[in-house]
């Protein structure tokens, strides 16, 4: 029978390659793509979810249409974060095993660049690089490009997101006109279209399942909680999930080590990712994920970006991500390559509107779940423990030898007896912790919770002046951070500061019209993470300063964003102190120790030690 990828036009050596990877049938996207990308001679936009086998869709047109007898590059791969950098440039290597003179070379930030140029000078054909540091090594003079024949952007919306269109204009002109992109994308925000109108010649798109839909295999769940309540309920949910295998997604870094020291301390096994950490201590995190020695990982969208672990049960949006665009690569961790899996959003009564926004985008509606009781959880983990014992393999040669003292201790006891022990063994420990567990669900009109200052009854009210300013979440800022950091550097009282929207890689916030120049004169000069900060007046403030209000976007007037270059995946950590990764953390697989927690009701933002915590201070 044919090789169902040679059928393809896949040539035997990458077909023997993808078969020893467990391949046996090309995925919808991979079926679609190939063959019209072995033609070698169209621009192509594929629209396409993560965790799809969009790498090998375009990796192995790409193995066949390079000339490896040359040692020039002749592709350029090109992506958002270093994790992905070399994800892709491991599935390739693995593509390529089999072609003599095949070479893949990873270019990312964060790493030795000696090393990387000395890759290069030893001839590659195919680099698979994020923006950043390809750019170092083209200022370089390092590398030449005048032989590329295709350019790959992958998750073209993210890197976008994350501030690099400069850094691919800059990239793609040093690469000959002739070339052939082919873009991939989750999402086509008018961004990604205008990247495919520009450097694009009609090109050939696929949409791969409905357009923006989100993997049909992954369920989508919301809980309503108060505020207050949110790390109660992820605990619940975590128990009531006896095999769970989760990432656990947090808005900032110090919410992201916030949580998980949390949860270590209260004994479950945990860790963090963000990008304080350094690479190595980032390959160590992902690496106890990858062998599943770890259960949660707590992370950043910047930093979990293009994780590709396959079997996470669930992705749990701790905090509703700013751009609803990120929730589908969010929730794309889960239901890889086939799995099922459950999204679920842990939200407060104030946050329906942006479910529902994000159930537009992904096509897709929620069900809204209700946490369960405390009852229930000791009911589904006795039942797990039961399970666990029934299928437990006996190591018969070591038990053996202790068998008999077993027995007479156990002589008193009928079989029952003994069952119910061992059960008891653990139930104890959860009815302990949950007896007198609160009911955690709040309802939608519940009105208990101050609103966000997003909610501020003053919003698009006359008498402010919107601004945007070239800060966002990804410099970890929350609406909080900005407000402080306005209002410090401004020389301005929080009650002149109306509305906050708080974007990606830019925010617009509004501000008194009598305080507008002053916060102007006073920002000049103004630095952070070593980058000019810049605040203009949005092209909705009307001539006289006036906001039109709106909770929109807001276009700028004119120019591109602000000062510095970001640095996006590979940028540095600001202010230099969140090194506060503990090392170590809870490595050992198995059973959580439910001993030593803490009471449930207390909040994520509690008690616990922060490190890195002098940020706020640092960046005002
Ligand atoms: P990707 O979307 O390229 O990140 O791929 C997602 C996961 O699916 C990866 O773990 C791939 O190894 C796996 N995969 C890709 N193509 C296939 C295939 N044809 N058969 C089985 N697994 C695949």
């Amino acid at each position: 029978m044919i090789n169902p990828f040679s059928k393809l036009g896949i040539s035997d050596d990458v077909v023997n390659a993808v078969k020893d990877l467990g391949f046996e049938n090309p995925t919808p996207i991979q079926e679609q793509s190939i063959p019209v990308l072995l033609e070698g001679n169209n621009d192509f936009v594929g629209l396409a979810q993560t965790g799809t086998g969009k790498t090998a869709a375009f990796g192995l047109p790409l193995l066949e249409l390079i000339d490896f007898k040359s040692n020039k590059p002749q592709a350029l791969i090109l992506c958002p974060t270093r994790e992905l950098c070399l994800q892709i440039t491991s599935d390739i290597k693995n593509f390529s095993k089999n072609i003599s003179g095949a070479n893949v070379v990873a270019v990312y930030g964060g790493a030795n660049i000696m090393q990387q140029l000395r890759e290069i000078r030893n001839g590659v054909q195919i680099v698979v690089a994020t923006p950043g540091r390809m750019l170092d090594i083209i200022g370089r003079k390092a590398i030449d490009f005048s032989n590329v024949k295709f350019v790959v952007l992958d998750e073209a919306d993210e890197m976008l997101n994350m501030g690099f269109q400069e850094d691919i204009n800059d990239i793609l002109s040093t690469t000959p006109d002739d070339k052939k992109t082919w873009l991939f994308s989750a999402t086509m925000p008018p961004e990604v279209r205008r990247i495919a109108k520009n450097y694009m010649d009609q090109p050939v798109e696929l949409t791969m399942g409905t357009k923006n839909t989100g993997n049909v295999n992954i369920e989508h769940e919301y809980y309503i909680v108060r505020a207050r309540d949110k790390y109660a309920a992820l605990k619940r949910i975590v128990d009531f999930n006896p095999e769970i295998f989760a990432v656990v997604f947090c808005k900032t870094k110090l919410d992201t080590q916030d949580v998980a020291e949390h949860l270590i301390k209260d004994g479950y096994n945990a860790d963090a990712l963000h990008g304080d950490l350094s690479q190595q201590q980032r390959d160590k995190v992902m690496q106890r994920f990858r062998d599943r020695n770890m259960q949660l990982l707590i992370a950043t969208d910047v930093a979990a970006r293009g994780i590709d672990v396959n079997n996470v049960t669930h992705v749990i949006n701790y905090s509703l991500p700013d751009e609803i665009e990120s929730y589908t690569h969010r929730s794309g961790r889960t239901g890889r390559a086939g799995k099922t899996g459950v999204s679920i959003c842990i939200v407060n009564s104030k946050e329906i509107g942006k479910i529902r926004q994000i159930e537009r985008i992904i096509g897709k509606q929620f069900t809204k779940a209700e946490l369960p009781t405390g009852f229930d959880v000791c009911e589904k983990q006795l039942f797990a423990l039961v399970h666990k014992v029934h299928n437990v393999e006996v190591n018969e040669n070591q038990i053996e030898q202790y068998m008999p003292r077993i027995m007479d201790e156990f002589a008193e006891l009928s079989k029952d007896e003994v069952i119910k022990r061992f059960a008891s063994l653990e139930f104890n420990r959860f009815l302990e912790y949950y007896k007198n567990a609160p009911d955690l669900n709040s309802s939608a009109d519940d009105r208990g919770e101050r609103g966000e200052r997003g909610e501020r009854s003053h919003r698009g009210s006359d008498g402010y002046t919107r601004l945007f300013i070239n800060l966002g979440s990804v410099d970890d800022f929350t609406r909080g951070d900005l407000l402080s950091f306005v209002c410090n550097n401004g020389k301005i009282s929080g009650k002149s500061i109306g509305k906050i929207d708080l974007k990606g890689v830019y925010s617009f916030f509004e501000v008194e019209d009598a305080t507008v120049e002053s916060l102007f004169s006073n920002f000049k000069g103004v630095e952070f993470n070593n980058r000019g900060v810049r605040i203009e007046k949005t092209a909705d403030s009307d001539g006289g300063g006036r906001s039109r209000g709106g909770s929109g976007g807001g276009r700028r007037e004119g120019g591109s964003y602000g000062g510095g270059r970001r640095e996006g995946g590979e940028r540095r950590s600001y202010g230099g102190s969140g090194g506060g990764r503990r090392e170590g953390g809870n490595s050992g697989g198995g059973f959580r120790d439910f001993s030593g927690r803490s009471r449930e009701d207390r909040g994520a933002g509690g008690s616990g030690r922060r490190e890195g915590g002098n940020d706020r201070k640092r960046r005002s």
